[in-house]
C-alpha cells in the first residue's frame, strides 16, 4: 500500500524514498519543523470546526480559538519535545490564530456546501496496488461532490501546485471508487491558508484516466526497484537538488554528503528563511516592548510616578510634542505669501517650536500630538 506522500517522495528522490520506506534507515535528526507544526495545528482546528458544523452546532470564532489554544498546549508539550515558549513557536501560534480568524470570517456561517466526510481514509485500487487517500474534507453541493485539501505553503512554485493538483486528482479517483453512485460531477479545491488563495477545478473523465495511468506506472516502477533492492547507484537512483541540503538522510547519501561538505554553498532559500525568522522574532519583541511600555505608563499614572526603578536601571517618563503638517502645499503657499518661506526652511527643531509659539496663524496647518516616551538610564 502507498500513500500520496510516499509516491511524491519517490518522484522527488527515489533514493530518499528507499532510505525511508525500504531500508528503514533512522534519520540523523527528527526535529519538528515550524511548517509541520503549523500545518498540523491548522488541519486539526479546521477538522474540529467542520465536525461542529456537521452536527449543526456552529461554534463562535472565540470558541474556535479557545479550542485551538487548548489543543496547541497539549500538542506543544515536553512529551512531544516542543518548547511552547520558544519565540518561533509562539510566533507560529499567532500565525495560526490569524489564519483561523480570517478563515472563520470568510466562510461563516459555513453553509455553502454540506459536509460529507472529514479526514476520512479511503482506499484506491490501481491494478494490484492500493493507494491510501485522505482528503481533508468532502462536501456536496447539488449533485457535485467537492474535495478539499488545505495547504500551508508560504510560497507556491508551479511544480508544487502541479503536485497538489495530482494529489487531489488521485484522491478524486478514490472518491469515485467509494462514493461514485452518489454524485454526477466532481470538483477539487486547494485552499492555501497562508496565501489566502483558492484553486478550484472540475474533474473530467480524461483527468482521471490520465492520473490513473501515471500512478499505476509509478507503482509498478517502485515495485520493480524493490524487487531488485540493491545499494548500487542504479537502484533507487539519487536525484540531487536544492532540497538535499535539508534532507535528513544526507549523511547516509554520497550526493548529500558532497553538498554538506561544501560549506560555502548555502542556498538562497536558507538565507530567506533565516531573514524571515529574524524579522518575525523582532516583530514579536517589538509588540512585547510596546505592551511593557503601556504597563509602565499605567503604573506611573496610577501612582503619580515620574520615574520607575528596576535592577540598576532607571526609567523616566517624558511627554513629547510631535508636530505633524496636515497640508504641506497650503502651508508652503501661506509662508510664501508672508515672504518667510526661505527663512522657515532653515529653522531647527527648537526654532520651529518658537516660531509656532509666536505665530498663532500658522497653527491651523499643524496637528500637534502629545506622545509619552520612556527614557532608560543604565541596564
Ligand atoms: S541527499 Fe539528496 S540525493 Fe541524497 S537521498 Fe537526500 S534528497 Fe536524495
Amino acid at each position: 500500500m502507498f500513500s500520496f506522500s510516499q509516491l511524491r517522495l519517490y518522484q522527488q528522490c527515489p533514493r530518499k524514498f528507499a532510505f525511508k520506506y525500504v531500508w528503514n534507515v533512522l534519520p540523523a535528526q527528527d526535529e519538528v519543523s515550524l511548517a509541520w507544526l503549523e500545518g498540523n495545528l491548522l488541519h486539526s482546528a479546521l477538522c474540529w470546526l467542520y465536525k461542529q458544523v456537521q452536527s449543526y452546532n456552529i461554534p463562535t470564532q472565540e470558541a474556535l480559538l479557545s479550542w485551538f489554544n487548548h489543543y496547541r498546549q497539549e500538542e506543544c508539550s515536553e512529551k512531544n519535545h516542543i518548547d511552547g515558549d520558544d519565540p518561533f513557536i509562539v510566533q507560529a501560534y499567532h500565525n495560526c490564530e490569524k489564519i483561523l480568524s480570517d478563515f472563520y470570517q470568510e466562510y461563516y456561517p459555513f453553509d455553502q456546501e454540506m459536509v460529507i466526510a472529514l479526514e476520512k481514509n479511503l482506499f484506491l485500487h490501481l491494478d494490484s496496488f492500493i493507494i491510501q487517500a485522505k482528503p481533508d474534507k468532502i462536501t456536496k453541493r447539488g449533485d457535485t461532490f467537492v474535495l478539499y485539501d488545505y495547504k500551508t505553503n508560504q510560497k507556491l512554485s508551479s511544480e508544487e501546485e502541479q503536485f497538489h493538483r495530482e494529489q487531489l486528482l488521485l484522491y478524486a479517483l478514490a472518491v469515485q471508487e467509494n462514493y461514485g453512485k452518489y454524485f454526477s460531477h466532481l470538483e477539487c479545491c486547494l485552499q492555501y491558508l497562508r496565501l489566502d488563495k483558492e484553486i478550484r477545478f472540475e474533474v473530467t473523465a480524461d483527468d482521471l484516466e490520465e492520473i490513473s495511468q501515471k500512478y499505476l506506472t509509478l507503482c509498478q516502477e517502485i515495485e520493480k526497484e524493490k524487487e531488485e533492492n540493491s545499494e548500487s547507484e542504479d537502484c533507487f537512483p539519487v536525484k540531487q537538488g536544492n532540497f538535499c541540503r535539508f534532507c535528513e538522510f544526507a549523511s547516509f547519501c554520497r550526493a548529500g554528503k558532497t553538498l554538506q561538505s561544501s560549506s560555502s554553498q548555502i542556498f538562497p532559500e536558507q538565507y530567506a528563511t533565516w531573514y524571515t525568522e529574524s524579522k518575525n522574532k523582532i516583530k514579536g519583541l517589538e509588540e512585547e516592548k510596546e505592551l511593557l511600555k503601556q504597563q509602565i505608563l499605567e503604573i506611573a499614572k496610577e501612582n503619580d510616578f515620574a520615574c520607575v526603578y528596576g535592577n540598576s536601571v532607571q526609567i523616566t517618563l517624558w511627554r513629547r510634542k510631535k508636530i505633524h503638517i496636515e497640508n504641506e502645499e497650503k502651508m508652503g503657499s501661506f509662508l510664501e505669501q508672508k515672504g518667510i518661506l526661505e527663512e522657515c526652511l532653515s529653522l531647527n527643531e527648537k526654532e520651529v517650536k518658537n516660531f509656532i509659539e509666536t505665530n498663532p496663524d500658522f497653527r491651523s496647518f499643524l496637528e500637534i500630538k502629545e506622545s509619552k516616551v520612556l527614557r532608560v538610564k543604565g541596564g
